[in-house]
């Protein structure tokens, strides 16, 4: 797709966010630049984490949306790292904040890329999926962007009732991980 306007990263800032210059320009496919003070803005992708919770009865732990986009869907809680914060302690916060639960310990399994719709702009995100382990699983409470706390065993986890394509993507991948994990139990 040709770099124009319209379907930039970027089209939505048509000033300049330092000098406010309406003379703000496409510079490469990821980044304009002022043609009057020379300040040039990349749009990179946010980090953002997710958090795969099992219980002691091999169930993951699901959220349903209470908020766009992808409202009423089935998600993974998480969110958007804060500035200057690990992601281990972002996810950790996130978890809290949705769920109330406590992360002792959160382990890397991969990361997805993923576009997030949000006041009329795409945001890039990298989504970092942990494999987080809990304090206790009993008493989550549905907060902030939860509006429900879901243990679903692994048969009825469906990638296609997730609403975001990275984490429908990372379910599936979860599945075909466990599916791997069971059979090398055996
Ligand atoms: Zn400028």
């Amino acid at each position: 797709m040709p770099n124009t306007e319209r379907n930039h990263l970027l089209h939505i800032f048509s000033c300049c966010p330092k000098c406010g210059s309406g003379r703000f320009a496409v510079d490469t496919e990821k980044s304009k630049r002022c043609e009057d003070c020379g300040f040039v803005y990349f749009m990179n992708p946010s980090a953002s984490t997710v958090a795969v919770i099992i219980d002691e009865e091999n169930r993951l732990m699901v959220v349903r949306r209470s908020k766009e986009p992808a409202k009423g869907t089935l998600d993974l809680p998480g969110g958007f790292c804060d500035c200057h914060e690990t992601g281990e302690e972002g996810v950790r916060r996130e978890v809290m904040e949705e769920t109330g639960l406590e992360v002792t310990e959160a382990r890397y399994l991969f990361s997805l890329p993923n576009m997030y719709r949000y006041s009329g702009l795409d945001i890039p995100t990298l989504d970092l999926f942990f494999l987080c382990k809990v304090k206790e699983t009993k008493g989550a409470t549905a907060m902030d962007d939860a509006g429900e706390v879901l243990w679903l065993p692994w048969q009825d986890v469906k990638p296609a009732d997730f609403g975001l394509k990275s984490i429908s993507l990372g379910v599936a991948r979860l599945l075909e991980l466990h599916a791997v994990s069971l059979a090398n139990a055996r």
